[in-house]
C-alpha cells in the first residue's frame, strides 16, 4: 500500500501513520523525522536544513527530492510505505508521480486531514516530545500523565518542544503550507486520488475513518 497523508501542520498525520503502520505493515516515510535525524547528527544535510526549519520554511525541492529517492529505494519500504509530510509542493508531487510510475508502483491514495485552523494552533504549541523514545504528548489534549509517559517504557521522561512549535514559527509554518502545500489538494484530487478524512476527534476514530477510506480504495484496485 502506497499512500501519502496530505495535511497543515498538527493535522495528526505523524501521530496517525504510527497507527498505521502497525496495521498495514508498511513504514513511515516521514521527511520530517529524516531531517531532524540529520540535524541531530551534525551531517552537512543537518547543518544547512536545522536554519530552515527553524524559520519554519521549506527545504529546496532538489534537497528533498534527493532523499526520498534514496529512502524509498530500502528494503523496508519495496512493499508500500506511508508518506508523511512529502510531497509538500507541486514540483515535489510531479516528480515523486514520474518516479513511481517509472517503477509501475503508483499511489493508492491520498488521505487529507482535516482539522480547523484554531484546533491546528492548539495542537502545536501544545506538543512535547519525550527525548527517549520521541513519543508525542500535548499538554491540552493527551498530557504526560495521562496515559502515563512512555507507558511506562522510559523511566524519568524528558519532554521537549520542537524548536519550530514556536508560535511565530507556528504561523509561519501555516503560512507556507496554505501557500505552498495546500495546492496539492486540487493536485491530487485531479489526479482521482484525494479521500478527505476528518481528523478531529479521538484518535482512534480518525484511524478508523482513514483505514476504511483505505479499504475502499485498495478494493478498487
Ligand atoms: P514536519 O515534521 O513534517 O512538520 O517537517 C518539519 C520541517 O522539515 C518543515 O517545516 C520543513 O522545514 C522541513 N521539511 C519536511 N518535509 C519537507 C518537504 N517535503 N519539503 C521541504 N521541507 C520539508
Amino acid at each position: 500500500m502506497r499512500i501519502v497523508l496530505l495535511g497543515a501542520p498538527g493535522s495528526g498525520k505523524g501521530t496517525q501513520a504510527q497507527r498505521l503502520i502497525e496495521a498495514y505493515g508498511v513504514p513511515q516515510v516521514s521527511t520530517g523525522d529524516l531531517l531532524r535525524a540529520a540535524v541531530a547528527a551534525g551531517s552537512p544535510l543537518g547543518l544547512k536544513a536545522k536554519a530552515i526549519m527553524d524559520a519554519g520554511k521549506l527545504l529546496d525541492d532538489e534537497t528533498m527530492l534527493s532523499i526520498i529517492r534514496e529512502r524509498l529505494e530500502k528494503p523496508d519500504a519495496q512493499n508500500g510505505f506511508i508518506l508523511d509530510g512529502f510531497p509538500r509542493t507541486l514540483r515535489q508531487a510531479d516528480e515523486l508521480g514520474v518516479l513511481l510510475n517509472a517503477i509501475g508502483q503508483p499511489l493508492d491514495a491520498v488521505l487529507l486531514m482535516e482539522v480547523d485552523q484554531q484546533a491546528l494552533f492548539q495542537r502545536l504549541t501544545g506538543r512535547r516530545t519525550c527525548k527517549t523514545c520521541d513519543r508525542v504528548f500535548n499538554v491540552y489534549t493527551s498530557p504526560p500523565s495521562s496515559p502515563p509517559p512512555c507507558q511506562g517504557r522510559c523511566a524519568t521522561p524528558e519532554l521537549f518542544q520542537r524548536p519550530d512549535d514556536a508560535e511565530a514559527t507556528i504561523k509561519k509554518r501555516l503560512d507556507v503550507y496554505a501557500e505552498q502545500t495546500a495546492p496539492l489538494i486540487d493536485y491530487y484530487a485531479n489526479h482521482g486520488l484525494l479521500e478527505r478524512i476528518v481528523a478531529e476527534g479521538e484518535l482512534s476514530v480518525v484511524t478508523e475513518r482513514m483505514r476504511s477510506a483505505l479499504e475502499k480504495r485498495l478494493k478498487q484496485r
